[in-house]
């Protein structure tokens, strides 16, 4: 990386692994002490494990504390894990919810101040700096996306522009009248962004918009071409979730081989999603994070529920702090349809390897004759919409084959005009369960 990038993005990304590690460890210690004492669910916990604050000696003690999950949040709604007074307490935000009642989310200054710093760290490494102008299409609101991107855009000292979601012909006239260079919303949300901007005449190609920071679900490789292709864009995939802080734990470089965590910040590791045991760099399993600098609400061990493995070889960016692999599943979505466990995103990998198809599609869950069911419906791209029956027969099969081969089983495929089904905002919602319980 040239000296100039590397200035303009933050020292602590490029800093001796020992120096880091002394860091982490130094930073871990106190969290644990602080967490411990002002908080009566992590004191239990501990006091229950026959740990305290001063067993953690080296960063492999983290392995004697306790895990946390999210139904600690949900059980102690809304502040019981809060480690300040409400006082010091001064923003809140609340997940998503898209897996049941929401959480609630509490940050002191300092917290918001390490949040904007790892966004800018991250839109730095894209590639973004105080010379561009930058639309946010997240949602704004109790969802961490909208604001959490928001501060670290002015933290770089871009230009903002607080768009929202929604309104989609806004966002793309808003786009092309500013010169917008750099978007952030969901990688559907952005799939759309392109649709609707065709349908009014405009080539998003066309516009100057150059970056994409693209996160809150996953995606595939496929669904990466699309954007980059359909806009002239560069995408760059970003994690995070509202428990740790927002957006901006985790976001790749420009060498798109995996997302650097902010790691002096969030200490990574991953288990056996089964066992609880820590799993060696480069194994697949359960995404789980531990908040270094985070006073308001401290997580320490928190289980994700994503599934990823850790990269542990250096990156050619030169950045020291380690990468996850694209986030291929988030557990909660996970359905077992006649005895295997499927996730959505496995169906929309093999189904973008697939010309002719666009990632726009919905997964029907059905019950049949006391059977599951399972049906694709996906958006053919409007080439081929125009097609004879007999090709589209030939991509029908095409699909079920792609897909069998991912998941081993045969599904039923229904290709339906473009613009069909319902587009999302947010998270997109990849699947229709209305099987009998
Ligand atoms: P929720 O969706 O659980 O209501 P959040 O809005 O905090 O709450 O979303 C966090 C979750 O979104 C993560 O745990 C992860 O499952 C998903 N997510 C966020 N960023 C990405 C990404 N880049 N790739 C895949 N999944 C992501
Ligand atoms: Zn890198």
């Amino acid at each position: 990386m040239d000296s100039a990038v590397k200035n303009q993005c933050c020292a602590a990304d490029f800093m001796p692994v020992e120096t880091l590690r002394d860091i982490q460890l130094t930073r871990l210690q106190k969290i644990v002490r602080h967490a411990y004492d002002n908080v009566e669910f992590f004191r239990k916990r501990m006091d229950d494990m026959q740990v305290k604050p001063d067993d953690v000696k080296t960063l492999t003690d983290i392995q004697k504390l306790p895990f946390s999950k999210k139904v600690d949040l949900r059980d102690t709604y809304p502040f019981g894990l809060c480690a300040v007074p409400m006082s010091e307490v001064v923003r809140l935000h609340a997940s998503s919810g898209t897996t049941g009642k929401p959480i609630v989310v509490a940050y002191t200054k300092e917290d918001l101040d390490v949040w904007a710093e790892v966004m800018k760290r991250g839109l730095a490494g894209a590639g973004l700096s105080k010379n561009d102008i930058i639309q946010i299409a997240y949602g704004y609101g109790l969802f961490t996306g909208g604001l959490g991107a928001h501060c670290g855009c002015e933290a770089l000292g871009a230009t903002v522009v607080p768009a929202s979601v929604g309104n989609t012909q806004r966002q793309v006239m808003l786009m092309r009248d500013f010169g917008v260079n750099g978007i952030c919303c969901t990688p559907s949300y952005f799939l759309h962004l392109i649709e609707q901007a065709a349908l009014s005449g405009i080539d998003m190609r066309e516009l100057p918009v150059r970056v994409g920071i693209f996160g809150a679900e996953p995606w595939s490789q496929g669904m990466r071409e699309q954007l980059e292709k359909g806009a002239g864009i560069e995408a760059f995939d970003i994690y995070g979730l509202s428990e740790i802080i927002g957006p901006g734990v985790a976001i790749e470089c420009t060498e798109h081989s995996g997302m650097h965590v902010f790691e002096d910040h969030f200490y990574p590791e991953i288990i056996d999603p089964d066992t609880g045991e820590v799993l060696p760099d480069g194994e697949m399993g359960e995404l789980v994070l531990t908040t270094l600098s985070k006073y308001a609400m401290p997580m320490i061990r928190y289980r994700t529920r994503d599934l990823t493995r850790i990269i542990a070889e250096p990156c050619k960016c030169g950045r020291t702090i380690r990468r996850i692999d694209r986030i291929s599943a988030r557990s909660d979505d996970m359905f077992i349809i006649r005895g295997v466990n499927v996730f959505p995103s496995q169906i929309e990998s093999a189904l973008l390897t697939v010309p002719g198809v666009s990632a726009n599609y919905l997964i029907i869950l059905t019950t049949e004759n006391g059977m599951d069911n399972i049906e694709l419906n996906v958006e053919m791209s409007p080439e081929v919409f125009s097609d004879q029956v007999k090709e589209l027969e030939n991509l029908q099969r095409k699909i079920v084959r792609a897909v069998e081969s991912v998941i081993g089983l045969r599904i039923r495929i229904k290709l339906v005009a473009p613009q069909t089904i319902a587009r999302s905002e947010g998270k997109a919602k990849r699947v229709l369960d209305q099987r009998q319980k």
